[in-house]
């Protein structure tokens, strides 16, 4: 594909994800522009993302920390915002933490804590979601939802971290209704647990395939992949 090629037909997904979440919006009644995108870019190539960013897109989410570091590398002129959105392993929390402005899978009380200590002093504290299992999750990550206070109690002290809200990751539902429980689930948990000086505004929740589900449920940010760079090339590690 020529870098024009491909410039459209990002551009051309970029404005369907926003028409989605747009109508999304206006039908569940949320203010517009109360849904932000982020931009899942794992797999895909750096001049994927140069397109997404030509196109207005700023906010990236990828999953395997050396791959980002790679394609970060190559893109560092440009003012984006990298949300750590894989599963978080002992041996990466120190990349993670220098690279990254937002971590989405936080599940153990010892990444966190690293995380925290290994956050540059120069840097804004790393912002986290912490991840709850409420469907059978799709990956097994997350925390049951009973241990999620537990974590987020213990996360409150630790410097370097700010936790923002939740996030889940729900196995594929059949309709709109199946879709919407585990989100439900998620935004009622958040309601628990939020208290003045920790409002967990943040909901991560929703992908390509159950957006509009996850802003009828009060979604704030939707993590979308597919239905902005196509499918994903296998790549048998992944
Ligand atoms: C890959 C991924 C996405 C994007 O999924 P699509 O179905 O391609 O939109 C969202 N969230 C997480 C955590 C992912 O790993």
């Amino acid at each position: 594909m020529t870098t024009d090629d491909l410039d459209r037909t990002i551009a051309d997904n970029l404005a369907r994800v926003r028409e989605r979440i747009a109508s999304a919006e206006a039908r569940y009644g949320r203010p517009p522009g109360s849904v932000a995108l982020l931009a899942v870019s794992k797999v895909h190539g750096a001049e994927r993302i140069a397109a997404a960013h030509r196109a207005g897109q700023r906010q990236f989410g990828e999953s395997y920390v050396q791959e980002a570091l790679e394609k970060q590398a190559v893109l560092k002129a440009l003012p984006l915002s990298w949300h750590f959105v894989g599963r978080v392993q002992t041996n990466k929390t120190k990349d993670i933490a220098a690279r990254f402005d937002w971590v989405h899978g936080l599940c153990e009380l010892k990444h966190a804590r690293r995380l925290g200590a290994q956050r540059p002093a120069d840097a804004a504290p790393l912002k986290v979601c912490i991840q709850v299992n409420l469907s059978g999750e799709a990956s097994k990550a997350g925390v049951e939802p009973e241990a999620a206070e537990t974590l987020l109690d213990a996360c409150r002290n630790i410097d370097g971290i700010a936790v923002q809200g939740l996030m889940t990751l729900p196995a594929p539902a059949e309709n709109l209704a199946a879709q919407r429980r585990p989100f439900a689930a998620l935004r009622a948990l958040r309601d628990r647990l939020a208290t003045r000086d920790l409002p967990l505004a943040t909901l991560s929740m929703g992908m390509t395939a159950d957006l509009e589900a996850a802003i009828a449920e009060g979604a704030t940010m939707v993590r979308v992949g597919t239905a902005i760079f196509g499918p994903r090339p296998a790549t048998g590690a992944h």
